[in-house]
């Protein structure tokens, strides 16, 4: 089984044979590094680049961290033996959804509420929808793609 994914952009872009463990992390680091609640991150023995490659960010003395240098894009954590990667930039996340959860000390206090959460329907921003046009990389491997700059462009939220 071979499971490809990549940055936002597409510049960046792996394959990975056979994914290991799929767990989630609560550290703060780990918040701060995916701006986000949580990470969720899939050991990825033998992965490729694709295309392109991360940068890195040393975290700690034990850690650096890769994303996508053009789109930022969080993709990898890598403590020095298996590599893992971001759940969420697989094209198919459901393939390596996660199976436990670790550094629960630093978990947030509404994590396990989120679900409880009301939901707004999808349907009361329909201009924004109709208008929207995506730049992001699809969820597939790509011959060529040419990262979006986004800079002729005014901000939007995907
Ligand atoms: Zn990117």
């Amino acid at each position: 089984m071979t499971l490809t994914g990549g940055c936002q952009c597409g510049a960046i872009r792996f394959a990975v044979e056979k994914p290991g463990g799929s767990g989630m992390c609560h550290c703060r680091m780990c918040q701060k590094a995916f701006g986000s609640f949580y990470a969720a991150m899939v050991t990825a023995p033998g992965l490729k680049w694709t295309r392109g490659e991360p940068k890195w960010f040393q975290s700690s003395n034990l850690v650096r961290r890769g994303f996508c240098p053009d789109c930022g894009t969080p993709i990898a954590y890598d403590a020095g033996e298996a590599l893992e990667i971001a759940v969420a930039v697989f094209d198919d996340p459901e393939q390596v959804a996660p199976t436990i959860q670790v550094n629960s000390n630093d978990k947030l206090s509404f994590v396990d509420e989120l679900h409880n959460l009301p939901t707004r329907p999808a349907a009361e921003s329909p201009e924004f929808f109709a208008s929207l046009v995506s730049y992001q990389h699809p969820d597939h491997d790509t011959e060529g793609w040419v990262p979006h700059t986004g800079q002729e462009q005014g901000n939007t939220h995907e």
